[in-house]
């Protein structure tokens, strides 16, 4: 575990990685290297609260992400891991109860960004308790296709202002409370397209070849309806 002495820029990215892909992998990789964060833990949620559940199993997604990170290359900046901390929790698994858990183990100094792709982004006012997510960590937000990060809520906006990084740097002078759009080009892969690709007997786009060998070696999303 890392020692609470340690005042490095830390990144966690949540969502369901159900299944985790490519796209995915891009984002974090660039979190690292935009930042210069010694670390990224992805964070897959045991029962996502802003949607169905999920095709896979928590213990299958974590596997999944297992896979992933053993079959392509490490990132340039920084190192990648796993934290399977939601699993441990009862109930919906709520960002602001994982980054409160980290924060009491890392205490309330260490430098923390949290990262989420645009649809989240979008919707982060129906969010558990969002406004109390900025005292927590920074937020990274990666561009997606479809999702016009210029018209943003009136409610997010408003919270946002006076937010906005000016520069990495801005990520490591503070605990929290900064927001950055990612530098990166857009990432074609969705986790949705995938599940229906593997119900309709379609070659999957966008996967880690150790992930897509643990959706075919246990049958993954093979019985779910097909899009
Ligand atoms: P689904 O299609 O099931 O909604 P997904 O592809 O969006 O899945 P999630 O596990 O929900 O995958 O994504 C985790 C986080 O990564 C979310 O914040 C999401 O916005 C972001 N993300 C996922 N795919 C991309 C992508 N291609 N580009 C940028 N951000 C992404």
């Amino acid at each position: 575990m890392t020692p609470a002495t340690d005042a490095s820029l830390h990144l966690l990215y949540g969502g369901t990685f159900d299944p985790v892909h490519l796209g995915h992998l891009a984002v974090a990789r660039a979190a690292l290297a935009t930042t210069g964060a010694a670390h990224l833990d992805f964070v897959p949620a045991a029962d996502p609260p802003h949607r169905g559940p999920p095709g896979a199993a928590f213990a299958d997604r974590l596997d999944l992400l297992r896979a992933a990170l053993a079959s392509e290359p490490p990132p340039a900046v920084g190192t990648w891991a796993i934290d399977p901390r939601e699993g441990a929790r009862q109930g919906p698994s709520y960002t602001v109860d994982t980054l409160r858990e980290w924060r009491a183990e890392h205490g309330e100094a260490r430098p923390l960004g949290f990262v989420l792709g645009a649809d989240a982004f979008l919707g982060l006012t129906g969010w558990h308790e969002w406004r109390a997510l900025f005292d927590l960590a920074h937020l990274l937000v990666a561009r997606r296709p479809g999702c016009a990060l210029e018209g943003l809520p009136p409610a997010l906006r408003e919270a946002l202002d006076g937010r906005w990084a000016t520069e990495p740097a801005d990520f490591h002078t503070a605990p929290a409370g900064r927001v950055a759009v990612l530098d990166l080009p857009l990432q074609p892969e969705s986790a949705t397209a995938v599940r229906e690709a593997v119900a309709g007997r379609r070659p999957p786009f966008g996967l880690p070849a150790g992930v897509a060998a643990v959706i075919a070696a246990r049958g993954l999303y093979r019985d779910l309806a097909p899009g």
